[in-house]
């Protein structure tokens, strides 16, 4: 059977690799719409390509996610942008395959009303919850102690602190494992990004927060940890290669993948250990702000996260100004917010209300 496809951030490097997919699987998925804001040039290209609509804007992304030839949508627009499109494509009955962060993040709860958590109609893309997601195949959800994401820490992982204020936006978008957009790279450099998916584990999988870890593993090969009620440990390992958990989700099955296989005849040590707070500030604030189960606060804290990387990558703030940044947007979410869970129209104007106050103006934007 053919999957119809839509591809939402279709030019940027999630949406590059799906289309990567999609070639070496055309009787498995038509890409019949495109979208994307950014590479318009290469947008339309890919739409010949595909013999597909190439739509742009917000009532792109929305007619993408929604049109009645469209059986999966694949949200890889990054930031607010992509939670609009996922609720409107869950309303129309579509399945979706969800690689945008902030979507759970500001609207978990809404999402898992629609779509329930990770299965055939919401499909986690990235490659820690993909790799949940098949450790916890066939598992019962009572016999689940504990699971722990890993993570790679980022740019910045061996760098002193106190240099910290003065690393430039060229180095942080220097991922040591990975190769991503720039929102998700220098969110993996602040450990935001870990911290989202914490969050995200919370909607898709229905876990509380005391039981989510976040492990150091600088070798981004050991992707989750599960610990099961007698103390047995299942794990997914795979060379860090986004192709597979795209794959995954847009085929759901165990297709032959382009992504290289890890070869275990290679010598090499698999290190875990703990991320310590103290070079993590964002990543405390995350945790701290989800935990207090405000989601308004979690909203508002989304939104300055997008303000302060875009002031950042354009070098108006130093990368140590984005903890204080995402904490002042936590405390005007919360003010905004009524104590209880945001419909989306709420979300927007908290999102809207959090961005205008924190956009800085042109004098005060120097370091
Ligand atoms: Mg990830």
């Amino acid at each position: 059977m053919t999957t119809r496809l839509a591809v939402l951030g279709a030019t940027g490097s999630i949406g590059r690799q799906a289309l990567e997919i999609a070639r070496l699987h055309p009787d498995r998925l038509q890409v019949v719409a495109l979208a994307a804001d950014r590479r318009r040039t290469e947008l339309a290209a890919l739409a010949t390509e595909f013999g597909a609509r190439a739509l742009v804007g917000t009532a792109g992304l929305r007619e993408s996610a929604t049109a009645g030839d469209v059986d999966l949508v694949l949200v890889a627009t990054p930031g607010f942008a992509g939670v609009e499109a996922t609720l409107a494509a869950l309303g129309a009955g579509k399945d979706v395959a969800l690689a945008n962060k902030e979507v759970l993040v500001v609207a978990g709860h809404l999402v898992r009303a629609l779509a329930g958590g990770a299965g055939k109609r919401l499909r986690p893309v990235d490659s820690e919850h993909h790799a949940l997601w098949q450790c916890l195949e066939g598992v019962e959800p009572r016999h689940v102690r504990r699971v722990a994401l890993t993570a790679s820490g980022g740019a910045f992982r061996d760098r002193e602190p106190v240099e910290l204020a003065s690393v430039s936006a060229e180095e942080a978008l220097q991922h040591p494992t990975w190769t991503m957009g720039p929102k998700v790279t220098i969110d993996s450099a602040t450990l935001v990004n870990k911290g989202y998916e914490v969050v995200e584990t919370r909607w898709l999988y229905d876990l509380p927060y005391d039981r989510i870890d976040v492990v150091l593993h600088h070798e981004s090969v050991v992707h989750a940890l599960v610990e099961l009620a007698d103390g047995s440990v299942k794990a997914q390992l795979a060379e860090p290669d986004m192709r597979l958990p795209i794959q995954y989700a847009l085929l759901w099955d165990r297709a032959e993948c382009p992504a290289p296989r890890f070869d275990w005849e290679q010598v090499r040590s698999l290190r875990l250990g703990p991320v310590d707070p103290a070079r993590y500030p964002c990543f405390a604030i995350v945790l701290e702000t989800a935990r207090s189960g405000d989601l308004a606060a979690m909203v508002g804290l989304s939104a300055a996260d997008e303000v302060a990387v875009d002031a950042f990558l354009r070098n108006e703030i130093a990368f140590t100004a984005i903890p204080g940044m995402l904490r002042h947007g936590a405390e005007l979410g919360a003010h905004e917010g009524r104590g209880q869970a945001p419909e989306l129209a709420e979300i927007v104007a908290i999102d809207r209300a959090v961005r205008e106050s924190l956009t800085l103006p042109a004098a005060a934007a120097s370091r």
